[in-house]
């Protein structure tokens, strides 16, 4: 059984305005497959995996029953972040920088109102999604550091593991890898050692909640788990990825639902007082009726799917 979600989300997000997705059931529960639009059929082919493990197999036990998260800041005036973060609740906001429409100036402004809006005692993290090179990733990390009152790590700053180290060397904010752990590969360990102090890990793109465990004892580093924004369905196997991991030093990136208009269930992961449950989620027939996809949506993820099985 299969239903496909189109949801609109408030802001543009990677270059998408909505979000979409199939959901999947089976004798473990629900599970959700949404590989962004443009990642090939090979590259879907581990979303599809994590999908799987959720609605055929189920999670392994967690060992803790709620999680810290972040609030996340897409690219926004000061005065709409200050009033995102004031209103989340959490104690640590993730702010997108280095996008296309936003200078760093405009980064830097947007930064500083996300500690007028969080106070001393919260933490600030950036992600730039590789979008620099490594002269530019070392002015722009220390002069957000310096909007910032300090931050707490810088994610992804270049598309590389050899320019994440060498940014590593020249300043003195953390360095978090994302989109450079993708495989749990005996090389990891060292690769990443060098080149990061935290690692970012997502279920979908490493292929459910076991391997993405696997991934993050082969890199040896302080985990944070953040989704793909996923509605709840997909965000319960973050956080059972969260609630399974041995140590959990830094919140996590589960709070994004509030990034879609809407959800397919009624029992929604929106954090309270900056923490989510760890528990998992079902749609909701009238919930997710609200946002089935059109027909042209439906065989457009039904034709992806059955090519991506058939791999
Ligand atoms: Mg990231």
């Amino acid at each position: 059984m299969e239903s496909v979600y189109a949801i609109p989300l408030h802001n543009r997000f990677r270059g998408i305005t909505v979000r979409e997705g199939v959901l999947l059931h089976g004798p473990a529960g629900w599970g959700e497959f949404c590989p962004f639009a443009d990642y090939s059929d090979a590259e879907s082919a581990p979303w599809l995996a994590a999908a799987v493990e959720a609605s055929e197999v189920g999670w392994p036990e967690p060992v803790r029953d709620r999680v810290e998260v972040n609030t996340t800041v897409p690219v926004v005036s000061p005065e709409r972040a200050y009033e995102l973060v004031a209103a989340s609740g959490c104690r640590t906001a993730k702010v997108k920088v280095a996008d296309p429409r936003s200078s760093l100036a405009d980064d830097c402004d947007r930064v500083a109102a996300v500690r007028d809006a969080l106070g001393p005692s919260g933490a600030i993290r950036i992600d730039a999604n590789t979008a620099w090179d490594v002269d530019t990733a070392v002015k722009s990390i220390r002069e957000l550091d310096r909007a910032a009152d300090r931050l707490e790590y810088a994610e992804q700053p270049c598309p590389s593991i050899e320019d994440l180290a060498a940014v590593r060397r020249r300043v003195d904010v953390r360095i978090a890898a994302d989109e450079s752990i993708r495989r749990a590969e005996d090389p990891l360990k060292v690769a990443v050692a060098d080149a990061a102090d935290v690692a970012v890990i997502k279920v979908a793109p490493l292929g459910g909640v076991r391997r993405a465990l696997e991934v993050a004892e082969a890199c040896g580093l302080p985990c944070v788990v953040s989704s793909a924004v996923e509605t709840s369905v997909g965000l319960a196997a973050g956080l059972a990825l969260a609630g399974a991991l041995p140590a959990l030093d830094f919140a996590c990136g589960l709070g994004t639902r509030s990034l879609l208009t809407g959800d397919v269930t009624s029992e929604e992961l929106s954090p309270v007082d900056g923490y989510l449950p760890v528990l998992r989620t079902a749609p909701t027939p009238d919930r997710f009726d609200e946002f089935a996809a059109p027909e042209e949506t439906r065989k457009h993820w039904q034709a992806r799917l059955t090519r991506i099985q058939a791999l």
